[in-house]
């Protein structure tokens, strides 16, 4: 080794030792005839003097250190002098004198400074990501995956689940998104797809037997673009055989309670996880993804609503729609402005307006008084369990649109208003979801998971005369406002699976040539079986307080699914097209 100790490591105990590090020039401070730096590798940082008096020769040498110069010393370590101690620093009780100066490599002045938090472009960043990633607080994030990752694969290990790999080059696996496309120069014409995940291979795990699948899975996803989306992500992928929807939550509400406890011990849970059905979360917090962190729920007032003179109200509830409400604490001072940008936000989930309400200090301020008796408008606010000082929200129209506009007024509010404690990691699961969704656009039904998903065996009639009505065996886990993972029990008997593929609209033939593995497979004795896939980009996010994915994945693409550090994707020489007989069109 080139170092005795990291750059984290020495503490009072080593006082007295002749020890040899190795690092990075991180800072350097100039004191009459000391010379004071800061050396840093991935444990930390510890200060080390150049004394003139002691070693003139590295006193001199030193210099000429540069900011990221890779050095390495050799010297006694002493204690501070009284005072001089930093208490925020693991180190911070001593310093190291150098006797010896090595500079192992010069470098060139870097595009930023590194371990500042000055808002440097993130582009310039992404370019030099290896620099970037030389900061405390990337290298602490990646730490923290690495633990958290860890900490999965030691559970399920005592669980018994073995970790397989499955293969990146195969046939497309629907998630709903678009395939990346990988062309065959041996079989010129066609394409690999590259996973949405690992779908259909743990499935057919299961049918071979392995009972207790688990992978960090790679998913590769085409999908449009998306401020915090990433083209390739992480899955902590797992499925298990002659299990129950039970079951799998009560595998993974473990392992991320015991997870959280051992690499964040200091956030919090809510414990245990809170459950709620879709219809629920879709009602109370107008969003099958909550935000518990915080309540200001979504009240309904139809009933008294539709009693009212107010023609919006009226004829919203007469029409089969509804009108619901949420009560925003403190905040019946606001102004007009303010009001305005809210219901261009309510507006921009397709709601019509919106309707105030305030307590103020004067008195009950509202457009919509003049509609209603003073009664009504007692009732109204009783509704909300309004306080003096609050605002009311409301908005009429179809479910879906009140849903829309109010879940978003809430979390708007929730982050203007700081209603969610720090630390909390509000987990939750929304069970329940419907198994389709009606997609209007191509006037079929769509899956709402994946179209493995086994129905609920009570609503299996429903196929036939209501499939919107159909509920799905499937889960989210939720936290924060995040999706975190779906799972679902699948379906494993072929008959099931070639309805739910009619269903969906596909063709026998079309069927067959695209999952005939799939259904054959179900025919030699497939078990019951079902899983889950937790993201780990987003729940490290969460981990590490990191609002963007990026910062914890260590060479991201932008938002425009670019590399800038390679310059990927980038053209294929003239050659390569040809092998792999594929023409670009302008
Ligand atoms: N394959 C699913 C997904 O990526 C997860 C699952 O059903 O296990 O969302």
């Amino acid at each position: 080794m080139l170092k005795t100790h990291t750059c984290g490591e020495l503490r009072n105990t080593h006082i007295g030792q002749t020890v040899t590090l190795a690092g990075w020039v991180h800072r350097r401070r100039d004191h009459g005839g000391l010379i004071f730096m800061d050396l840093r590798d991935h444990f930390g940082v510890t200060q080390i003097v150049f004394n003139p008096a002691t070693s003139p020769d590295a006193h001199t040498r030193a210099y000429d250190l540069r900011a990221e110069f890779v050095i390495q010393i050799n010297g006694a370590v002493a204690a501070r002098p009284a005072g001089q101690e930093n208490p925020h620093l693991a180190t911070g009780a001593i310093e190291v004198t150098v006797a010896q100066l090595t500079v192992l490599n010069e470098s060139k002045q870097p595009p930023f400074l590194i371990n500042t938090e000055e808002n440097v472009d993130e582009s310039l960043r992404l370019k030099y990501r290896f620099l970037d990633l030389r900061h405390e607080r990337l290298q602490r994030n990646l730490n923290v995956r690495h633990r958290a990752i860890k900490f999965m694969r030691d559970y399920l290990d005592a669980r018994g689940f073995i970790e397989i790999e499955t293969p990146i080059l195969i046939k497309s696996t629907p998630e709903g998104a678009r395939d990346y496309v990988v062309p065959s120069r041996v079989h010129p014409g066609t394409f690999y797809a590259l996973p949405q995940s690992p779908q259909q291979l743990k499935q057919l795990l299961m049918v071979s037997g392995f009972d207790r699948y688990y992978q960090i899975a790679r998913c590769f996803r085409d999908e449009d673009l998306r401020a915090d989306r990433q083209p390739e992500f992480t899955q902590l992928d797992l499925e298990m055989a002659f299990v129950e929807q039970e079951d799998i939550l009560n595998l993974i509400e473990g392992c991320f309670t015991e997870m959280v406890r051992a690499v964040t011990p200091h956030k919090q849970l809510l414990a245990p996880f809170p459950r709620l059905t879709f219809a629920e979360a879709m009602a109370r917090y107008g969003s099958d993804k909550p935000d518990l962190r915080f309540g200001m729920e979504l009240t309904d007032v139809s009933t008294l609503a539709g009693k009212t003179q107010f023609q919006v109200f009226a004829t919203t509830i007469a029409s089969g729609g509804q009108v619901k409400g949420i009560c925003v604490p403190g905040c019946a001072n606001y102004t007009r402005k303010q009001i305005d940008e809210l219901t261009e936000l309510a507006k921009a989930k397709g709601a019509k307006g919106l309707a105030t309400v305030a307590l103020a200090a004067e008195g009950v301020k509202s457009p919509i008084a003049k509609f209603l008796t003073a009664e009504e408008m007692r009732a109204l606010i009783a509704a909300l369990a309004a306080q003096p000082g609050d605002l009311l929200l409301f908005v009429a129209d179809q479910p879906a649109v009140v849903a829309g506009a109010l879940g978003a007024l809430r979390l708007e509010l929730g982050r203007r208003l700081n209603l969610a404690p720090q630390d909390l990691l509000a987990f939750a699961w929304v069970v329940d979801f419907p198994l389709f969704e009606w997609n209007a656009e191509t006037q079929r039904w769509d899956a709402t998971h994946h179209l493995f998903t086994s129905p609920k065996n009570e609503d299996v009639p429903l196929l036939e005369t209501d499939p919107g009505r159909v509920r799905a065996n499937c889960y989210d886990l939720v936290c924060n406002g995040f999706e975190l993972a779906s799972g679902s029990i699948r379906i494993h008997r072929r008959d099931v699976q070639e309805k739910i593929l009619a269903l969906l609209n596909y063709s026998r033939e079309d069927a067959f040539a695209r999952f005939g593995h799939m259904l054959t497979a179900f025919e030699y004795g497939a078990p019951p079986h079902g899983g889950i896939a937790p993201g780990i980009d987003r729940l490290v996010a969460l981990l590490c307080d990191e609002p963007s994915i990026r910062d914890v994945i260590a060479f991201p693409k932008t938002a425009a699914a670019t590399d800038l550090m390679t310059d990927a994707p980038s053209a294929l020489a003239p050659e390569q097209l040809r092998e792999l007989r594929l023409a670009v069109h302008a």
